[in-house]
């Protein structure tokens, strides 16, 4: 059975494209087979993988509109992750698809056609409620957050949970929140912890183990257009690949493992 997983958050700069390059590439490491979709017309998640979105002539923005067999647009990529890559063009694809019936379940229906070849299908969603978002959670069976440990991280955390439970009404009733993963964490401070319990008070959703430090390895990893999962050891990689393995024995039967916060 293939697991979809979305990961959301309309705020920019929270780290899913990170967390769907890592996860994927730390999965792929296990001989998992994965699939990873680029829904966001920056194309970060392609540039990441070291396909550069500018010289790609077919992109998931055809898949949806119905112009491409999605299988004929699928990439390799050296962390051994397929990649249904992203370009600009995908900016236009949320008009286009305003006009359309049925237009939440165009990346579902896409996705029925491959999702058979691959154990895991991890969907990074752009910094949106829009269209290409519902179509994310739509063609998920899952949804996972990524909430950046700064001041006002809750901001938007509401809207994006009752965009969830709408999904889950209307268009994907099997549709389940995992929880949040805390991205860019320094545990050296008790800033980023006040912010999780303060995020997990108000919206009681559970946070995954473990949280994600900090880490200048990303940073470069992106700029480059290189997967930070690749090369050296670092604390971030060794964090998502936990994080990969929570995820995945909770598919095989285990219950997923939760941060706990120390009550100080
Ligand atoms: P989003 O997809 O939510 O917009 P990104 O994954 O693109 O977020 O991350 C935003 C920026 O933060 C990128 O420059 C990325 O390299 C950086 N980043 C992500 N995770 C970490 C981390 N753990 N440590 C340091 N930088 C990170
Ligand atoms: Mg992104």
């Amino acid at each position: 059975m293939t697991r979809t997983l979305a990961i959301a958050n309309q705020k920019g700069g929270v780290a899913k494209t990170t967390t769907t390059a890592s996860v994927g590439a730390a999965l792929a490491d296990k001989d998992v087979s994965v699939l990873v979709v680029d829904l966001d017309p920056q194309g970060s998640l392609t540039f990441s993988l070291g396909h550069d979105p500018d010289q790609l002539t077919k992109s998931v923005h055809d898949v949806l509109i119905g112009a491409e067999d999605i299988a004929d647009v699928l990439l390799d990529t050296e962390d051994n992750v397929t990649l249904l890559p992203a370009t600009i063009d995908l900016a236009g694809a949320e008009a286009l698809l305003l006009m359309r019936p049925g237009r939440e379940y165009a990346l579902k229906r896409a996705l029925a056609e491959v999702s058979q070849d691959y154990d895991v299908v991890i969907i990074d969603c752009p910094p949106s409620l829009g269209v290409l978002t519902l179509n994310g959670l739509t063609a998920a069976d899952q949804v996972v957050v990524p909430l950046q440990c700064e001041t006002l991280a809750h901001r938007g955390v509401g809207q994006l949970l009752r965009t969830v439970t709408e999904v889950q009404q209307i268009t994907n009733p099997d549709l389940e929140m995992v929880g949040a993963v805390a991205t860019l964490f320094d545990a050296r401070t008790t800033h980023s912890r006040d912010v999780l319990s303060d995020v997990t008070d108000r919206y009681s959703i559970p946070v995954l183990a473990p949280p994600i430090p900090r880490t200048v390895r990303f940073a470069e990893a992106s700029a480059s257009g290189a997967s930070v999962m690749r090369g050296r050891k670092n604390k971030g990689a060794t964090a998502y690949r936990e994080l990969a393995d929570n995820l995945w024995e909770s598919w095989n039967g285990a219950a997923i493992k939760t941060y706990e916060l120390e009550v100080v």
